[in-house]
This record gives C-alpha cells, sequence and structure tokens, in this order.
C-alpha cells in the first residue's frame, strides 16, 4: 500500500493531482471501510494520504463579517465544545459516537463520506453551510446541499480535497434539533432533525427544517418552508396540516418508513404548535 505523510497542504494538493491518493483525515471511516478481520491490518486498493497534520486545515475562527469558519480537519469535539458554532451544528457534533470517537472523527471526513446517516450534513444544510474544495489547480466553493448528491455520493474531484467549511450569519429566534438513535454512546442516528425560526413583531421571517437518516441524503424542502415564512404566528397552526403534509412528501426512508415519517411529522407539528402559541425565543429538543 503506498501512503503519503504531506507537511504543507500545497505538498498535499500536488500529491493528491498527481496519484489520486485518497485524503485520510480522522481515518474513523476509511479504517472500518477497509477492514479485513480481527487483528488483521486493513487494506487499502488505492494509495492513501494522511492529511490529519495539515495546520491549514485545521481551527474554527469567526471572521469580521460574522461568517463561521470551520476547517475541514475540526474534530466533532471540538465543533461540540466551541459557543461560537451555531446550535444545530453544535448540538449534533456532541451526540456522534462515544467521546473517543468525537476526538477523532471530522468534520470534513463527515461531509465526505456522505452517508445518509452522518449527522453533520443535516445542520449544515439548515443552514446553508458552504464548502471551499481546494486543488493545486483551483479553489471553488460550493453548498454542501450541492457537493453531496446522494448516499455516499460527491461531486469531490479526485485532485480536491475539502478545506473549510463556511457559514454566514443567521438570524433565528428559535432553534430545534433532536436526534433518535438507539443508544446513547456510538449510535448512528435512526432519524434526525433540525429546525430554525425567526420571528419579528409576530411574523415568521425565516423558517427552515432539515432532515437526516429519511432518504439518500439530507432533505430539505424550500417549496414547504415558504408555506410559512410570512406569516403571522396567529395564522401558522392553520398551516401546521400543509406544511408537514408537503415536507411527509420529500421524505424517502427506506427502511422504517411508518417511524419515520410519523416522528418527523410529529415534531415538526410540536414545535409548530409552540411557535403558534408564542414560544419564547430559545433552544428546544
Ligand atoms: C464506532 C463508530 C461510531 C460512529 N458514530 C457516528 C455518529 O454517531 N454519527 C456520525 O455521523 N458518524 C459516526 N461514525 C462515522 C464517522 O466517525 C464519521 O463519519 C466521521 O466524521 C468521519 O470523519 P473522519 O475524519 O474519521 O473521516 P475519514 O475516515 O478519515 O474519511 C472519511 C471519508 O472522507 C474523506 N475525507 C476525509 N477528510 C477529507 C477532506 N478534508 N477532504 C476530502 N475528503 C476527505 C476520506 O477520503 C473518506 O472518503 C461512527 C463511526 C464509528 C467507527
Amino acid at each position: 500500500m503506498n501512503c503519503y505523510i504531506p507537511e504543507n497542504l500545497t505538498e498535499a494538493l500536488e500529491i493528491r493531482k498527481k496519484t489520486h491518493a485518497v485524503p485520510m483525515a480522522g481515518g474513523t471511516d476509511l479504517m472500518v471501510q477497509a477492514k479485513k478481520g480481527i487483528g488483521i491490518n486493513p487494506a487499502f486498493k488505492t494509495p492513501i494520504m494522511i492529511i490529519s497534520y495539515l495546520s491549514e486545515l485545521k481551527g474554527i475562527k469567526v471572521e469580521d463579517d460574522g461568517t463561521l469558519v470551520i476547517g475541514s480537519l475540526a474534530t466533532s469535539s471540538e465543533i461540540a465544545d466551541d459557543e461560537r458554532v451555531f446550535y444545530p451544528i453544535r448540538k449534533a457534533a456532541s451526540l456522534m459516537g462515544a467521546v473517543s470517537l468525537r476526538n477523532t472523527a471530522t468534520i470534513g471526513g463527515n461531509i465526505a463520506n456522505a452517508s445518509p446517516k452522518g449527522d453533520l450534513p443535516q445542520p449544515l444544510i439548515l443552514l446553508d453551510a458552504e464548502l471551499v474544495l481546494s486543488s493545486i489547480d483551483r479553489e471553488r466553493m460550493i453548498k454542501v446541499d450541492d457537493f453531496i448528491i446522494g448516499a455516499k455520493k460527491t461531486v469531490l474531484q479526485d485532485d480536491e480535497i475539502i478545506k473549510e467549511v463556511r457559514i454566514k450569519p443567521v438570524k433565528a429566534t428559535h432553534y430545534f434539533y433532536h436526534k433518535i438513535g438507539t443508544r446513547k454512546a456510538n449510535a448512528i442516528s435512526k432519524l434526525s432533525l433540525s429546525i430554525l425560526a425567526d420571528v419579528e413583531d409576530g411574523i415568521l421571517k425565516d423558517f427552515r427544517a432539515s432532515s437526516g437518516a429519511s432518504g439518500d441524503k439530507v432533505k430539505r424542502s424550500r417549496d414547504a418552508e415558504m408555506i410559512l415564512i410570512g406569516k403571522p404566528i396567529s395564522e401558522i397552526a392553520s398551516h401546521i396540516d400543509e406544511f408537514t403534509s408537503a415536507w411527509d412528501r420529500i421524505l424517502s426512508p427506506h427502511a422504517m418508513p411508518q417511524y419515520r415519517r410519523e416522528s418527523t411529522r410529529r415534531m415538526l407539528s410540536d414545535f409548530l404548535i409552540k411557535l403558534s402559541e408564542g414560544a419564547e425565543p430559545g433552544i428546544y429538543e
């Protein structure tokens, strides 16, 4: 097996262009995918490039205009512990696996792996997060929602590396995040839902939701959201059925469809009822 260990991002991008070596960050997905059995070394079919030392991909910062920039090597623990990170991302990161996993698993790996059950793409898509993809020849930006095109499928080119995740400031008065897993530690999502609402002077100025583990990729419907956006809070209750039915139509869960559809509908309805009853701004779970 060929394994490259570049010392900086430029070297990494040159290796990536020349060899198409697969980037390995925390290795928590890659090592499992390549494993051959207990006590046997993982067998990689392609060259591997260990990127976990690259300082250019590390850290979390907030730019002058409020844009949050999360390096692709930021671990779930770093994200969960950073108060500057928008609530649903922080919460999702805090519920990933057990603490040892959270100390190793990176945001870049979670996005590039593109599992429909991966926890971070869901709140990232809620917040319209964008990725910076670097190659030796160019840099481009793309929304996470456009980067992941299906289960385990992305538009990452074989000379590119995810450099960072960028999220512009979002106005929100109410947040909701809930993940249903099988057990507390190491529970892969059965279902997850994030909601963001911005209420100003009794009007629902913004409303977004995103559903994880409910289809081949994270589900979000701007059309359904438009049913509620701009409505007075006093009218929200009368639109709940229309909204939840529209939301239900975008879900395509392949396992336990009834359970996933019913749970999602109930969580959305409960949140909207609270909102229509004048719920205080804050975080709901
Ligand atoms: C026991 C266990 C429990 C788990 N629990 C959860 C859970 O609760 N929730 C959850 O979402 N996931 C879970 N996972 C899956 C995994 O830990 C996450 O997907 C993790 O975020 C992957 O990050 P990584 O750095 O380890 O990725 P790696 O394994 O290093 O890489 C994964 C993929 O991403 C690519 N990649 C990595 N970094 C980059 C980059 N910067 N640019 C381009 N491509 C890149 C790799 O080439 C590979 O294809 C679990 C895994 C295990 C083994």
